[in-house]
C-alpha cells in the first residue's frame, strides 16, 4: 500500500486529472470488490398503506470494500455504470434477489404475495439479451416473473420510446412488473406515460420529504397529490418513497395511495433482519 500510495502521489504530481485518477482507483476497487465477493443486498419493506402489512422489499446493494469500508451506492453505482461493471454487479443481484424472494416464499407462504423490487440501470436495460438474461435468472431459482418488480427510470424509456415500449412488452411477457423510479424527477414526458406497459410509479423522496416544512410545503403536497392523481388515472399503483413521519404516512393515506416505504417503516435490513420481520409480520 505504501508503495501504492507514492504511486498515486507521482501521478498527481505530473499533473494527470485527480478527478480522473480517483475514478480510476474506484473502478479497480470495484473489480476486486465483485471478485472477493463483497457486495451484499439490503432490504428495505415496502407497506401496503390500506392493510398496514409487508407487501415486499426493495433489494438494496452494499459495498463493503476491504480497502475503502462502506462504500455509498450513490457513489459507486454512477462509476459502475460508466465503466461497465454495473452489468456483471446487477447480474449478480438480480440473481440474489430471486433467490432471496424464491427462499422467503418457502419459508414465509402466509405472507403473500410478496414481491422483491430490484433497481435496474441504464446500462442493463441496454443490453440486447436482457430477457433472455433475466428468464435464465428467473428459470435458476425457480420462481415465476411476478415475484419480481424492475425499477426503471423515466429517462432509461426517454432515449428511444418506441424500443423502450418493446422491450417493457417483452419483460412483461415473463410476469415481470414494471415500476417507474424517482417518478417526476426524470424527463419523462407524460405524452408517453400511457403507453409505457408498466404497474407502479413511485413517487420521488424529494417531494415526499417538503411537504410538511419549508415555504413551498403546500406545494409539494399539490405536487405529491397530482402524481398520486396520474398514476390511479392511469391504472398504476402508486408507492410513496421516503416516508419518515407519521404525518407523512397521513397525507398519503389520505390520498388513497397503494404503498409506503421509508425510514418510518423500516431502514433497508440484511437478510437475518429482514427474516426477523418478517417472523413477527408486523401491522404497523
Ligand atoms: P433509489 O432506488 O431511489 O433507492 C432509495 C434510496 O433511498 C435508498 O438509498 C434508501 O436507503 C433510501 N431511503 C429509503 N427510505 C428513506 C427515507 O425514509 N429517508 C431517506 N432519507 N432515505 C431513504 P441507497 O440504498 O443509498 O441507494 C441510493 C441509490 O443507489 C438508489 O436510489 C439507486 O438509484 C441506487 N442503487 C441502490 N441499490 C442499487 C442496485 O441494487 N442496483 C442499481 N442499479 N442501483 C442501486
Ligand atoms: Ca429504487
Ligand atoms: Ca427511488
Ligand atoms: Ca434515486
Amino acid at each position: 500500500a505504501k508503495e501504492l500510495g507514492t504511486a498515486r502521489n507521482e501521478i498527481f504530481v505530473s499533473g494527470m486529472d485527480t478527478q480522473a485518477v480517483q475514478r480510476w482507483q474506484l473502478e479497480t476497487d470495484l473489480r476486486l470488490g465483485l471478485k472477493h465477493q463483497e457486495f451484499r443486498l439490503y432490504y428495505q419493506p415496502i407497506i401496503s398503506l390500506k392493510t398496514k402489512k409487508i407487501a415486499g422489499f426493495e433489494a438494496l446493494v452494499r459495498w463493503q470494500s476491504s480497502k475503502r469500508g462502506f462504500v455509498s451506492p450513490g457513489d459507486f453505482i454512477p462509476v459502475a455504470e460508466e465503466t461497465g461493471l454495473i452489468v456483471p454487479l446487477g447480474k449478480w443481484i438480480l440473481e440474489e434477489a430471486c433467490r432471496q424472494v424464491s427462499d422467503w416464499h418457502e419459508k414465509f407462504p402466509h405472507i403473500s404475495p410478496l414481491i422483491m423490487s430490484v433497481n435496474l440501470s441504464g446500462r442493463q436495460f441496454a443490453q440486447p439479451d436482457l430477457v433472455k438474461q433475466i428468464q435464465d435468472v428467473l428459470d435458476g431459482a425457480k420462481i415465476d416473473g411476478d415475484r419480481i418488480k424492475l425499477e426503471i427510470t423515466e429517462s432509461m424509456m426517454m432515449n428511444d420510446v418506441e424500443s423502450a415500449i418493446e422491450l417493457l412488452k417483452r419483460l412483461k411477457g415473463l410476469g415481470l412488473r414494471i415500476s417507474i423510479d424517482d417518478f417526476g424527477t426524470g424527463y419523462s414526458s407524460l405524452s408517453y406515460l400511457h403507453r409505457f406497459p408498466i404497474d407502479t410509479l413511485k413517487v420521488d423522496r424529494s417531494f415526499v420529504g417538503r411537504m410538511e416544512e419549508g415555504k413551498d410545503n403546500e406545494k409539494y403536497i399539490q405536487i405529491v397529490r397530482t402524481i398520486v392523481s396520474l398514476g390511479h388515472n392511469l391504472d398504476l399503483d402508486v408507492i410513496a418513497e421516503g416516508l419518515e413521519t407519521e404525518s407523512q404516512v397521513k397525507i398519503l393515506e389520505d390520498l388513497n395511495c397503494e404503498y409506503g416505504q421509508g425510514y418510518f417503516f423500516s431502514k433497508p435490513l440484511s437478510r437475518e433482519d429482514a427474516e426477523d420481520l418478517l417472523v413477527k409480520n408486523p401491522e404497523w
